[in-house]
């Protein structure tokens, strides 16, 4: 038999409910800080199954015993199925057990034993045990997920566990008896903690494999066994007698006549989730007071356990399993049961628990506070009622849980939908602030984009004009390279920048210094580095001469140029009137000293020079 964890969580259809969370009893399933998914901590798990029950979508599946039992049918041993007593809550749309016990025979089991003979005879163990009082009070241990709550969470009360094996267990030891040590067993009931019971016992309590009523009804379905094929068949020796009874929490105790009676007996009996919660925790502190015996199920007896067809009705099911109990005492012989009790009396149902401690150490005070004060519920700290959907019964407890790292604060409904409130309001004003960035960048786009055109429409009215200019106009860069250039300065430059030109239109990138002489490039860098213009500056370009001012547009990043042929007839004759003009400035002084010693001579000079001005002004017009 496998030990492959009871439960498990399948992520891919788990949607975080929590419901599992928040049932199950010990706080074995936590959950993920990161990727908020449940897992169980199968050392905390005391396989009660409420998990499982509680999980709408499926996603929590138990360990399924259904290959390993084809298996063992198919091996060729001897196999016996143990068949609990709840098979009559179960079964009710077969309509006779003797039925019921012949499909199972037609799975292959050689033999379909009663585990109600196994009850027969635990329940004479606490009868014995009960009357033979001396001073302690026991708990019933025939409900695994009670036996293994009180090895894990209550430690210390091991020893009021009753020392005696589950009728499964008794009926494993029985089958064991009649048909030796090499015989196969399979046990089939509505428990599925019963699948870890299982595993504990070797020896005459083994049992190989624990079906549960619903994998049973698959195998049906697999082998296609339907009742309507089928004749009857009893259950083979020995049968049980009021241990039919045991599906029914107290059915044990009437199994022998133990003393119930409110007034005059000395046992409690109680069951489900929160009774038993309460019994054993009452137990603990209270038995002084109490002074009972507890029977104690984890469900709602085992007729509503989590390994039968869900959706249950507990009631009908309940008079489901007495009137088969009273069908079958009809037709018991009572002799032939007596010899077989007796004659197991022998058996030795002694039983040995371990403690298995998985309680988890109490934070610090002052970690709760600092819990409770992150899910805002620190007015709740002494408060011990609760909403209780997180699962934890008042807020301490969930801040102990979170502290101990089994609970997220999400897990609060409070907190989470503040949260969400809060959330909802920051998007909300995020949103609202991002519908403001938007509209501000889209004026922003516009108006840039009308700059755009208004920049593109004013470069192309500059670039219309500079092409109209006869003086040659030049923009480099900082790397001297043309970014524009207009027809009179490729002119200028002659036929290898017209050649130039018509293969990069307007020289727009080329290299200056490719274009230019040496002398002529230079001035162009000695602007760039130094930032200071050169004006009107004559240089030898060819067979010609340029009058050259370049000047810096922006520090080290542009620079400008206006070149002038000397040897165009319009700038001839204007440089010719300047530089005229220059001469008459500059030597007006000395043509004045000159006419002072000169007398008329130097006003002649004078009139002779303005002369030759007005004849070429009036050239110039013409
Ligand atoms: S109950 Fe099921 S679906 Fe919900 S959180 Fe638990 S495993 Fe997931
Ligand atoms: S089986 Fe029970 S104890 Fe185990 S995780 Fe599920 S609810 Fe918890």
């Amino acid at each position: 038999m496998t030990d492959s964890p009871l439960f498990e969580i399948h992520h891919e259809t788990c949607i975080k409910c929590y419901s599992c969370v928040r049932i199950c009893p010990v706080k074995a399933i936590k959950v993920d800080v990161n990727t908020e998914f449940p897992s169980i901590i199968r050392e905390r798990c005391i396989g009660c199954g409420s998990c499982y029950m509680a999980c709408s979508p499926a996603a929590i599946t138990y360990r399924s015993s259904i290959s390993e039992t084809r298996e063992l049918i198919a091996s060729g041993k001897k196999v016996a199925a143990i068949c609990d007593p709840a098979i009559s809550g179960e079964f009710h749309d077969i309509t006779d057990y003797r039925k019921f016990v012949q499909m199972i025979r037609n799975l292959g089991f050689a033999y379909v034993t009663e585990v109600s003979f196994g009850v027969d005879l635990v329940a004479r163990g606490y009868k014995e045990l009960l009357e033979d009082f001396k001073g302690k009070y026991h708990i019933m241990a025939n409900c695994p997920a009670v036996v293994f709550f009180i090895e894990k969470y209550y430690p210390e009360l091991i020893s009021n566990l009753a020392p005696l094996v589950s009728p499964m267990v008794a009926a494993a030891k029985v089958i064991h008896q009649c048909y030796g040590q090499d015989i196969k067993i399979v046990a089939i009931g509505p428990c599925i903690a019963a699948k870890d019971e299982a595993l504990r016992f070797e020896g005459d309590g083994k049992i190989d494999s624990v079906l549960t009523f619903v994998e049973l009804r698959q195998l049906f379905n697999e082998f296609n066994i339907r009742e309507s094929h089928l004749e009857f068949s009893e259950f083979d020796a020995p049968l049980g007698n009021r241990g039919s009874l045991y599906p029914i929490s107290n059915g044990i105790l009437q199994a022998v006549d133990i003393n119930e009676h409110l007034l005059s007996g000395n046992i409690i009996t109680t069951e489900g989730r929160n009774n038993m919660l309460n019994a054993v925790k009452e137990f603990d502190t209270r038995i002084d007071l109490i002074r009972r015996h507890f029977n104690i199920f984890y469900d709602d007896g085992c007729l509503m356990g989590p390994g039968t067809s869900q959706g249950g009705e507990k009631f009908l099911r309940h008079t489901l399993v007495t009137e088969y109990a009273n069908k079958r005492l009809k037709t018991l012989d009572p002799d032939a049961w007596k010899r077989d009790i007796d004659g197991f009396s022998g058996l030795d149902l002694n039983r040995i628990y371990s403690a298995d401690d998985q309680r988890l150490p109490l934070p610090s005070e002052e970690k709760i506070d600092e819990v409770l004060r992150m899910i805002n519920r620190q007015d709740q700290k002494n408060n011990e009622i609760g909403c209780e959907s997180c699962g934890y019964s008042n807020c301490r407890d969930f801040a102990i849980a979170i502290a101990q790292g089994l609970a997220t604060t999400d897990m609060c409904h409070i907190f989470s939908g503040r949260n969400r409130q809060e959330y909802i309001r920051t998007l909300r004003t995020t949103n609202e602030k991002l519908a403001k960035t938007q509209e501000a960048l889209r004026i922003s786009e516009e108006k840039a984009k009308h700059e755009k055109e208004s920049q593109q429409e004013t470069s192309g009215l500059i670039s219309s004009m500079l092409q109209q200019l006869v003086s040659g106009v030049i923009i480099v860069d900082e790397n001297l390279r043309i970014l524009h250039a207009n027809k009179a300065f490729i002119r200028i430059l002659g036929e290898e920048a017209a050649m130039v030109d018509e293969v990069i239109p307007g020289l727009e990138g080329a290299d200056l210094k490719s274009l230019l002489p040496i002398h002529f490039y230079k001035i162009f860098s000695f602007v760039l580095s130094s930032d200071e213009s050169v004006e009107r500056k004559d240089v030898q370009y060819g067979s010609g001469i340029l009058n050259v001012s370049v000047f810096p547009l922006r520090s080290k990043k542009f620079v400008g140029g206006i070149i002038r042929d000397m040897y165009m007839p319009e700038v001839y004759k204007e440089q010719i009137i300047t530089r005229m003009k220059e001469v008459i400035d500059q030597n007006f002084d000395m043509v004045q000293k000159i006419a002072f010693l000169l007398g008329e001579g130097a006003a002649k000079t004078e009139q002779m020079l303005n002369a030759i001005i007005e004849s070429h002004q009036s050239q110039n017009k013409k």
